[in-house]
């Protein structure tokens, strides 16, 4: 077999390996199973890439990933053409169908292979006489519910790899705790493999976090933190395709330059055309949703800006990670609104599985599948589709059945067993289960934003990498060690009035249940100081969940420094305390027929 080393510089040109390449290179030539866990723009692909050009067995890619498995296949083409091949819906059958006669007549190292595929019968026949080196699952936090990306599709790669024989099972992600590390290394079956958690530190990164207390006041900052021309190319990410288009015409309008929206509701033609001209710097800012990214491997991207809070730390780092690829300084800046909080507290409770509808997909489940395999339109199974793939994942967990990967609006795959009362019982622990992970989620990434200490220590600690003095930073840390780093976005003022007192970055510390109420008893008589106009019982109990209604936007109530700070807690339990405060008078009420709180000071005037 031939040297890793010489095979590094004569294929992909470099002297030497990356911190961590070597050794899941060398794992993976020897046959184990590796866990990989290195961030984007770390050199991560070359570290599957290269044992399988130098093993002469057939390896597999497996990756959701259209983009990035074209832009990885053309890649090696130019390095070494004929050995690299790719199957997915996009080619049409008869290309496909070449490629797997390559495949079987040895002439392929590298197939790259879209997850839906495993769902066709005949894929792992065809495969069936082919000796497979390494099977690659790409993104392999998909496989885990605490990971921020949970895919039940992927729940059969490991059977998949096994019955296929492969040689190592090679797990790859640019985003996990070590939670899910573990977690991974489970749902995978992965046998003593060779771990490899390394580099998530960026020393050209400097990270700020800086409070918008409006959107308007979010336009503002955003326009300054890109007005020069060092700032860009720059990537924007908003929350939803809404914004995506609102805050490329503002941004457009406020710098006199070009700037393209992009999300995946566009077709793929436009879409294309939009990456294109970002790579070929006809375009200098993109604003997009999270669909943007995967696969655009431009280097030099100096500002990645995240106009809403995203749902994890997991997702933030790993786009934040697309500015500064080439080593040079470059900026991730993060501007959160008060009002993000109700956004996501509006999604986990929309994922949210009930016992009624768990029975009700189940049954549909059932219903759909006479001869013991099922394959559905997610419409038929039930009303909201991300509740019907989070009870699909349930039922996996609790050996009920085993779903396929399928295109994203059908549910294909075999059931396994009954639907009886102790299945039902294990989804309605793994449906608490995925709830109180989301909360963790939803807790980590605001303690994050609202925490004045480094970032950089902040994310490194999260991901569990304790070796970040490695490399000597060559740009400031970040907001909180140098605040002049973000100067530029600080100062901007609020342009339009508002009402709502701002944010003084109260810490959102982990709450399991509500043990100790001082802290929320303080918010309930702050909030009740503080909103005008003047709030209900219930209102105020919407606002410090962090709801969503078009009172509360109208009258700004998102704005207000306790909006969805207790989002975590259970309404019964919020309005238990407001409803104890009243009874000691720490509180008090209008009276009338729509009676609003008040501080007992206001009132006492009135005695
Ligand atoms: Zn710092």
């Amino acid at each position: 077999m031939a040297d890793p080393h010489a095979a590094l510089t004569e294929i992909f040109g470099f002297d030497h390996f990356r911190p961590g390449q070597q050794e899941a290179v060398e794992g993976a030539l020897a046959g184990r199973d590796v866990l990989l866990v290195m961030p984007t723009g770390a050199g991560k692909s070359l570290c599957y890439q290269l044992p399988a050009l130098l093993r002469d067995d057939l390896s597999i890619v497996v990756s959701p990933l259209v983009s990035l498995m074209l832009d990885q296949v053309e890649s090696l083409e130019r390095r070494v053409g004929g050995k690299v091949a790719l199957i997915n819906a996009q080619q049409d059958a008869a290309t496909n169908r070449e490629v797997l006669e390559r495949a079987r007549d040895g002439e392929l190292r590298l197939l790259y292979v879209a997850p839906e595929r495993f769902a066709s019968p005949g894929f792992l026949e065809a495969l069936k006489e082919v000796e497979i080196g390494c099977f690659v699952v790409d993104e392999a936090h998909c496989v885990s519910q605490w990971g921020h990306d949970f895919r039940p599709d992927y729940f059969r790669l490991g059977d998949a790899a096994r019955w296929l024989g492969a040689d190592s099972i090679f797990a790859s992600t640019a985003t996990a705790t070590p939670q899910v590390a573990r977690d991974i290394a489970e749902r995978l079956g992965l046998d003593d493999p060779v771990s490899v958690a390394t580099g998530f530190d960026r020393p050209n990164l400097t990270f700020a976090v800086a409070p918008s207390k409006s959107s308007s006041h979010a336009r503002a900052q955003l326009a300054s933190a890109l007005a020069t021309p060092e700032a860009r190319p720059a990537i924007v990410y908003a929350g939803t395709r809404k914004q995506t288009a609102e805050v490329a015409s503002n941004l457009a309008a406020d710098l006199g330059i070009k700037v393209v929206a992009y999300h995946a509701g566009l077709d793929r033609e436009k879409r294309a055309k939009i990456q294109r001209s970002f790579m070929d710097g006809s375009v200098d800012v993109v604003v997009a949703t999270n669909a943007f990214g995967m696969g655009v491997d431009k280097a030099d991207v100096r500002t990645v800006v995240h106009v809403s809070v995203p749902q994890s730390i997991e997702a933030w780092y790993q786009e934040a990670g697309r500015a500064g690829r080439d080593g040079a300084p470059a900026r991730a800046l993060l501007l959160a609104q008060n009002k993000d909080k109700g956004l996501h507290v509006f999604f986990i409770e929309r994922s949210e599985v009930d016992e009624a509808e768990l029975d009700r997909v189940a049954k549909r489940i059932f219903a759909s599948s006479p001869d013991g395999r099922y394959d559905a339109e997610i419409g038929e199974l039930g009303s909201n589709p991300d509740q019907v793939r989070a009870i699909v994942g349930h039922l996996a967990r609790a050996g009920v059945l085993s779903p396929s990967p399928a295109p994203t609006d059908r549910q294909i795959g075999r059931i396994d067993g009954a639907y009886d009362g102790r299945a039902r019982s294990l989804c309605q622990t793994s449906a608490k289960q995925a709830t109180k992970a989301r909360w963790a989620a939803y807790r980590s990434v605001w303690h994050f934003v609202e925490t004045p200490s480094c970032r950089r220590v902040a994310v490194l600690g999260h991901f569990g990498d304790r070796d970040r003095d490695a490399a000597p930073l060559v740009v400031p840390c970040c907001d909180v060690c140098n605040p002049e780093s973000i100067a530029d976005v600080v100062s901007v003022e609020v342009r339009a009035t508002k009402k709502g007192a701002p944010s003084r970055g109260r810490s959102l510390a982990p709450r399991a249940a509500l043990a100790d109420s001082s802290e929320l008893d303080e918010a309930i008589i702050d909030l009740v100081a503080s909103a005008h106009p003047q709030l209900g019982r219930t209102r105020a109990v919407q606002v410090l969940r962090g709801g969503r209604s078009k009172v509360i936007a109208t009258n700004h109530y998102d704005e207000l420094e306790h909006y969805g700070a207790f989002g975590d807690l259970h309404a019964d339990d919020v309005l238990g305390r407001v409803d104890a405060l009243l009874a000691d008078g720490r509180i008090v009420s209008s009276g009338g027929r729509f009676p609003k709180l008040q501080s007992p000071a206001s009132q006492g005037a009135r005695r």
